[in-house]
């Protein structure tokens, strides 16, 4: 008999489906994927060359929970070069990707019946690992009108007694929209004053396109800076999905300490090898990579915005970040799960469904795959809107 708790869980949406393409492929079916939330490329070299070189040198043991102290000492200056925030090692925690951030995160802040306000649409995993730690998810939904961004108004009617926390995710999973420093600013000001935490992830800050400017929602003042837990990774921007590194930051010493303590008591210390590496994607050594990667997204996300809004019955709000866009399909069909179902089906196009991110009649196609790939997959979608009926 399965507990309460793990019954309650979903199955994460875009890894289901994936994993869903992936099988039909090697059945021999003809079925392009832009279902993943991973980049096409591989890990830069020198991450590699750092790996094998720890491996040479026998760094293959347990390490402190919250990760060697270099590697500690490179998220703090990370943190300090690129978002001009001031942490101390004891103020960060590296963890099994992002996802176990979040993870202890919510488990080390949330008591049964806490609110978390969540704008929608949302990255899938927010709302189940919430439930998972007993606190209510309280969505704020958003749409193309503006540019699916939570306005202040739009917080300041969310929040009640219970909210603990606000989650914020810029660049977004899944739409792409980037919080300006003004527009994060705004939200401040509502929350100046309560004991609101935000926990900002900031994946996909790396991957922002024609010159707009990333803030990290901590970097607006004394106030956030003291609510809020930055949470980032290297999986998206360096290309490291599989190695399994994400870490989070906050002021709260107090925090960070109880984190650790449940990293101790599940998983222990991440990786030692990718330890290692990491440190290689945090302290500029792979910059050049990263801006390689970035502009071929750039590009590909500007084909792929072209050759959607051409099709008669879709629409799209160009992103200015991360790898996706989110496809307004809602002049063809309503329901997103029935509109991806039949698209894979019907012309073998791996998308996910808006409703996985709490907003139906759209659905997200990353654009992590090559240029001719995007366009034959487009291609592929324009045929089947045309035919839809
Ligand atoms: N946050 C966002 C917004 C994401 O899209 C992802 C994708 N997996 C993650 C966190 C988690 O990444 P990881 O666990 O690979 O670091
Ligand atoms: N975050 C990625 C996505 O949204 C990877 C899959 C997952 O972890 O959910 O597709």
């Amino acid at each position: 008999m399965l507990s309460k708790r793990i019954q309650s869980l979903s199955e994460s949406l875009t890894i289901a489906i994936t994993s869903l393409a992936q099988q039909l492929q090697r059945e021999g079916k003809d079925v392009i994927g832009f279902s993943a939330g991973e980049p096409d490329f591989d890990t830069p070299r020198v991450i590699k060359d750092a790996a094998i070189d720890a491996i040479e040198k026998g760094y293959t043991k347990y390490t402190a929970v919250d990760g060697i102290p270099e590697l500690k000492e490179a998220i703090v200056a990370k943190l300090k070069r690129d978002n001009g925030l001031e942490y101390t090692t004891d103020q960060v925690i590296a963890s099994n990707g992002a996802k176990q951030s979040l993870f202890n995160l919510f488990q080390a802040t949330i008591d049964p019946g806490d609110e978390v306000i969540i704008p929608a649409p949302y990255w899938v995993t927010y709302p189940e690992l919430v439930k998972y730690s007993e606190g209510v998810p309280v969505a704020i939904d958003t749409d193309d009108s503006t540019a699916f961004k939570i306005t202040p108004e739009m917080l300041e009617k969310a929040i009640t007694p219970k909210t603990r926390m606000l989650i914020l995710t810029t660049p977004s999973n899944p739409t792409g929209a980037v919080y300006s420093k003004a527009e994060i600013e705004a939200l401040a000001e509502v929350l100046r004053g309560t004991d609101i935490l935000v926990a900002s992830d900031e994946m996909y800050e790396k991957l922002v396109y024609h010159g707009t400017e990333f803030t990290a929602t901590a970097s607006v003042s004394d106030d956030m800076f003291q609510r809020t837990v930055t949470i980032n990774g290297l999986s998206k921007s360096v290309a490291m999905t599989g190695w399994r590194f994400g870490y989070c930051a906050s002021a709260d010493r107090e925090l960070v300490k109880a984190m650790k303590k449940l990293q101790s008591q599940s998983t222990s210390n991440i990786n030692t090898i990718t330890q290692h590496a990491a440190i290689k994607g945090l302290d500029g050594s792979a910059d050049a990579d990263i801006a390689t990667m970035r502009a071929a997204f750039e590009e590909r996300c500007d084909e792929a915005v072209r050759l959607f809004n051409a099709i008669d019955g879709l629409s799209v709000v160009p992103p200015r970040g991360a790898f996706y866009l989110f496809v307004n399909h809602k002049a063809v069909e309503s329901d997103s799960i029935v509109f991806a179902k039949r698209m894979l089906e019907e012309v073998g196009i791996a998308v996910v469904p808006g409703a996985g991110f709490g907003t139906d009649g759209y659905f997200r196609f990353s654009f992590a795959k090559d240029l001719e790939t995007i366009r034959r997959g487009i291609g592929r979608i324009a045929e089947f809107v045309e035919k839809y009926r």
